[in-house]
C-alpha cells in the first residue's frame, strides 16, 4: 500500500489479511447509500474511506443503491448521489449495483432458508410481534406460527409472493432464538408485504426485503471484501453474519467505524428534508445546507473536501468535528490558487480632494502574492473610490489603525492618504469622507520611508461594477443544534442569520465577467464563489465560501 498515507485500524485489518492472502488478497469495497435524499458531507467521509481504500490497495469499489424501501425513494436522489461521487472524483467504473437488481436473488435465498428450517412465514401483527420479542433484561416468546413445516413455509411464501395477502398480514421471519441477548436476532424480520410500486422494478414484487436481511447478501454476491459501515451497525454484525454462515455464501467482514459529526450542523438525512421540505432553505443544495450539493455550491472544491475527510481520519470512538476543520481546508486551498481582487461589501464613499477631476490611473496589483505564476492585473484608480464602511471611524477607538481623521493609511496598490473631515446627511449619518492622497506615495510605497500602520482595500466610484454578494454563516447557531430541551425541535436553534444578501456591492470592474463557477479571495474578506445557478453572463453572484482568517489583522490592530 502507499506508505505515504497515515495508517489507521481498517487499514491494520486490511494489511493482515492481505498478508493472510484472505480472499486472494483482493480488497473490494463499497459505497451503499440509500436513495432516499441528498448526500451529506458524512457521506463524504465514507465514500473517500471505500474508493480510497479502493485506490490505495489497487483494489475496486463499487457503487450500489440501497433501494429496498419503495416508499421513500426516487430517482432524483439516485442521479444527485452519481453526481456527487463522481464530483469528489471517485469513479465506480461499470460497478454501478441497485440491491433491487438482485431481489430475484434474495428471494431465491430466502427459499433456501426456508427449506433448512431457517425461516418461517409469521402471521403476528407488529404489535404482538413486538410483545413477544422481550426486552433487554427479558427473553422473548417463540411466535405460534415458529413451527410451520418447510413445505407450509414455502407455500406461503410464494403466496406472498404473488400479491395474495394484504400489506402488514404476514412477514417472513429468520428462526434464529427468540432469547438471544442481541435482541436483533430473536427470529428478525427478512420480508414484509408491501403493495408499493418501486422506482425501478415497478410493480414486480409486492414482497420488499429488509436492509439487514438484503445488505450482508449484497456485499456477498458483488464479492466484497471489507464491508465498511458505521457504528451503529456493529450490534447488526452477529445477524449479517449468520445469514451468510447459514447459506454457505462468501463472507465479507463487516468493520465499524464513528460516523462524522461537524459541529453547527445536522448530518441526518430525515432532518436535512424536514429543512428542505418545510422550506428552511433553499433546497438540498442551498449553500448553507452540510450536503455535497450545498458545499459544492458555496464553492468548496472536491480537494478540499478529501483533504478533510483524510485529516479527521477513521475511530472507533463518535466525536464531533469542529466546522472551522473543514473550514481550514478549503482556506488552505484557496489562498493558494484563488485570484484575489478587491471588492467592497458596504461601500462608504472616500473623495479625494487634490486628486484632478478627470483623472483615471490604473495599477498594477497581484493576482496571488503566494503564486507569482498567477501575474498581474490592472486596477483603475479615480478621485472618487469606495471603501469599507468598517475602515473608518469618526471617533476611533484606541489602536484603530485605519481612517480617522488626521491618520494617514495606504490604500492597497494606490497611494497614501489622509482624511480630512467628513460630509454626513440631515440625519448625522456619514455619506462621504474627504481625503488628500500624497502623489510622492505612487504605487502604495513613501519614498522618504514613512509609515503607515493600516492598509485598506478600495474600488475605483468610476469604474465600479455593482454586484449581488451572499454572505453565508453556519446554519444553527449551536455547537451541536440537536442539544435542545425536551420538546423543542433542532429547528429552534437554527440561525436565524445564517443568509445576508446584500445587492450592490461595488467590484472591481473585471468580475463583471466572472464565470459561474470562478473563486476569489475578495482581499480581506473572503474567499467567494461565483454561484452557478444564478448568476447569469454579465452578472453575477458571488457566494461567500468562507471567510478570511484576516492576515493583516495584527498589523492593524483590529479583530
Ligand atoms: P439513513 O439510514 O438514516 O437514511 P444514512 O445517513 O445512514 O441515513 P445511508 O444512505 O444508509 O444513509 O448511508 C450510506 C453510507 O454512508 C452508509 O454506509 C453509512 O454508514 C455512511 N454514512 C452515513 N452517515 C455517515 C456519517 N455521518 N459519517 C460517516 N459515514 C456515514
Ligand atoms: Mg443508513
Amino acid at each position: 500500500m502507499d506508505q505515504t498515507k497515515p495508517t489507521n485500524f481498517i487499514r491494520e485489518i486490511i494489511d493482515k489479511d492481505i498478508a493472510a492472502n484472505k480472499n486472494d488478497g483482493r480488497v473490494h469495497t463499497r459505497f451503499p447509500p440509500e436513495p432516499n435524499g441528498y448526500l451529506h458531507i458524512g457521506h463524504a467521509k465514507s465514500i473517500c474511506l471505500n474508493f480510497g481504500l479502493a485506490r490505495d490497495y489497487k483494489g475496486l469499489a463499487n457503487l450500489r443503491f440501497d433501494d429496498t424501501n419503495p416508499e421513500t425513494e426516487e430517482t432524483e436522489y439516485v442521479n444527485s448521489i452519481m453526481e456527487d461521487v463522481k464530483w469528489l472524483g471517485f469513479s465506480w467504473d461499470d460497478r454501478l449495483f441497485y440491491a433491487s437488481d438482485y431481489f430475484q436473488k434474495l428471494y431465491d435465498y430466502a427459499v433456501v432458508l426456508i427449506k433448512k428450517g431457517k425461516a418461517y412465514v409469521c402471521d403476528q401483527s407488529l404489535d404482538e410481534m413486538r410483545k413477544y420479542r422481550g426486552t433487554v433484561t427479558e427473553p422473548g416468546k417463540e411466535s405460534p406460527y415458529r413451527n410451520r413445516s418447510a413445505d407450509e413455509n414455502l407455500d406461503l411464501f410464494t403466496r406472498m409472493k404473488s400479491g395474495e395477502f394484504p400489506d402488514g398480514s404476514k412477514v417472513l421471519r429468520g428462526k434464529i432464538d427468540m432469547a438471544h441477548p442481541n435482541m436483533l436476532l430473536r427470529d428478525p424480520v427478512f420480508y414484509r408485504v408491501r403493495k408499493t410500486s418501486h422506482h425501478r422494478t415497478g410493480n414486480t414484487w409486492a414482497i420488499y426485503p429488509t436492509y439487514d436481511y438484503t445488505h450482508g447478501l449484497c456485499d456477498s454476491i458483488e464479492g466484497i471484501t471489507h464491508s465498511i459501515c458505521t457504528l451503529e451497525f456493529e450490534v447488526h454484525r452477529p445477524l449479517y453474519d449468520w445469514i451468510l454462515e447459514e447459506l454457505g455464501v462468501h463472507h465479507p467482514q463487516q468493520i465499524e467505524f464513528a460516523r462524522l459529526n461537524l459541529s453547527h450542523t445536522v448530518l441526518s438525512k430525515r432532518k436535512l428534508l424536514e429543512l428542505v421540505t418545510k422550506k428552511l432553505v433553499n433546497g438540498w443544495d442551498d449553500p448553507r445546507m452540510p450536503t455535497i450539493s450545498g458545499f459544492r455550491r458555496r464553492g468548496y472544491t472536491p480537494s478540499s473536501v478529501r483533504t478533510f475527510c483524510e485529516r479527521i481520519g477513521v475511530a472507533k470512538m463518535d466525536s464531533i468535528i469542529d466546522l472551522p476543520v473543514l473550514e481550514n481546508c478549503i482556506r488552505e486551498e484557496l489562498n493558494k490558487t484563488a485570484a484575489r481582487v478587491m471588492a467592497v461589501l458596504k461601500p462608504l464613499k472616500v473623495v479625494i480632494d487634490n486628486y484632478p477631476e478627470n483623472q483615471t490611473e490604473e495599477f498594477d496589483a497581484i493576482n496571488n502574492p503566494e503564486d507569482p505564476s498567477m501575474g498581474t492585473r490592472k486596477v483603475p484608480f479615480s478621485k472618487e473610490i469606495f471603501i469599507e464602511e468598517d475602515d473608518f471611524r469618526e471617533e476611533p477607538p484606541k489602536k484603530f489603525f485605519r481612517l480617522t481623521p488626521g491618520q494617514e493609511v495606504r490604500l492597497r496598490y494606490a497611494y497614501y492618504i489622509t482624511c480630512t473631515g467628513v460630509k454626513k446627511d440631515d440625519a448625522g449619518k456619514i455619506v462621504e469622507v474627504h481625503c488628500t492622497y500624497d502623489p510622492a506615495t505612487r504605487g502604495g510605497d513613501s519614498p522618504d520611508g514613512r509609515k503607515v500602520k493600516g492598509t485598506i482595500h478600495w474600488v475605483s466610484a468610476r469604474d465600479t461594477y455593482r454586484a449581488e454578494v451572499r454572505l453565508y454563516d453556519s446554519l444553527f447557531t449551536q455547537r451541536d443544534p440537536n442539544d435542545v430541551p425536551e420538546g423543542a425541535d433542532f429547528t429552534t436553534t437554527l440561525n436565524q442569520r445564517s443568509c445576508e444578501v446584500l445587492t450592490a456591492c461595488p467590484v472591481e470592474p473585471s468580475l463583471k465577467d466572472a464565470r459561474p463557477g470562478a473563486r476569489f479571495q475578495f482581499e480581506r474578506l473572503g474567499y467567494f464563489y461565483v454561484d452557478p445557478v444564478d448568476s447569469v453572463p454579465g452578472r453575477p453572484v458571488f457566494n461567500r465560501t468562507v471567510t478570511l482568517r484576516d492576515s493583516w489583522a495584527k498589523i492593524e490592530g483590529k479583530r
